[in-house]
């Protein structure tokens, strides 16, 4: 491991300009949003915890251009791949579904596939816990373990830092003069930091009184009907912020537009709790109902992907429970079908 300062860290991010753009954290009015940067660095923010903005959109962006009237070549939008800094372990933990959905034995996706090899990522600890993170009840911690090109862990006047893939120690070997060992007053306060946030999560959960990945087998039935379906959709308004804001959620829909002179084919995100998501040619929909929908979201993160990928695509970071302009919690939803099973048993 080694440690870099603060200084340091700041000319790496300069000396990275030239190769990418990039994107790091800043708070405003208490929430974190990502902002491109460019030499001056004064409101950079790595720590605390995950920004407003799933990774997602770094690596299938909301809306995108993928043809250009019947051009063969596949361009990407940006001019420089993106070096996105201050990531955290509940969006690298995304990166297992969208590899599965856009990186997949059937079809590689070129866009998803050339982003992912060009961006660059400097994920960071997190140093605190916010009321909705509840990560650790899906099996993540709070810093990140892989799927990261660097990470960083904040300390007195500086981070700890650990490399974690090829591309990451290429940095690492144009840059080594910045870096030097880690001292192990350094390793031991990143070991008690990680300790403390971990303590922080474990609170949230018992506090919420959130259930465990373990007892989420088998409580989403995939034709399942329920009250709780129902009851919880009430207040639904299909405004998809959940699906646009969640790391996991991938969907897409693509249409085809005249740009001035020319046709082009966009990809814009979908959301599976709108009306016509599902609906196909001649008008039949197998999800007429919001309950079917709201259900088919969560049949698709813990029963679906558990079965087809081991994982479930949630990472717990808490983003759509803030998004949700009707309230719905996910933590709350859970809490009530794991209640609801073990009554039946
Ligand atoms: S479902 Fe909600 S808590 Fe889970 S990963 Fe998506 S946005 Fe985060
Ligand atoms: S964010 Fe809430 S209101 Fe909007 S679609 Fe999702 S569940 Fe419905």
């Amino acid at each position: 491991m080694y440690y870099l300062s603060r200084e340091d860290f700041i000319s790496l991010l300069r000396s990275l300009e030239k190769s990418y753009n990039v994107y790091a954290p800043v708070k405003k009015n208490n929430q974190r949003f990502y902002k491109k940067f460019a030499g001056d660095y004064s409101d950079i923010l790595v720590g605390e915890v995950r920004p407003f903005e799933p990774l997602k959109a770094f690596f299938s962006p909301g809306r995108e251009s993928v043809a250009e009237g019947f051009k063969p070549d596949v361009r990407l939008g940006e001019d420089k791949p993106s070096c996105v800094v201050g990531v955290k372990a509940c969006d690298l933990k995304g990166f297992k579904v969208q590899d599965y959905v856009f990186l997949n034995h059937d079809y590689e996706d070129p866009f998803y596939s050339g982003r992912r090899k060009a961006n660059l990522i400097i994920s960071s600890d997190c140093t605190c816990a916010i009321d909705t993170c509840f990560c650790l009840a899906l099996g993540v911690k709070p810093y990140p373990q892989e799927d990261f090109d660097i990470n960083l862990s904040p300390v007195e006047g500086g981070f700890v830092v650990e490399l974690g893939s090829s591309k990451g120690r290429e940095v690492f070997n144009q840059h080594s003069h910045l870096f030097r060992k880690a001292d192990e007053d350094s390793i031991c306060v990143r070991e008690e930091q990680r300790k403390r946030i971990i303590k922080e999560v474990d609170e949230n959960i018992k506090d919420n009184n959130i259930p465990l990945q373990d007892e989420l087998e088998g409580v989403v039935e995939e034709e399942g009907e329920t009250d709780i379906w129902e009851d919880e959709v009430k207040t639904c308004v299909e405004c998809g912020a959940c699906n646009t804001i969640c790391p996991t959620c991938h969907c897409f829909l693509l249409y085809d537009e005249k740009d001035e002179d020319k046709m082009q084919r966009l990809r814009i995100w979908d959301s599976c709790l709108v009306k016509d998501f599902a609906r196909v040619a001649g008008g039949a929909n197998p999800r007429p109902k919001l309950w079917m929908r709201l259900r088919n979201r969560f049949v698709k993160k813990f029963n679906f992907f558990p079965r087809v990928a081991d994982i479930y695509a949630c990472t717990g970071c808490g983003r759509c429970i803030l998004a949700c302009p009707a309230k719905i919690d996910i933590r709350e939803v859970l809490r009530r079908l794991v209640d609801k099973k073990r009554i039946k048993e």
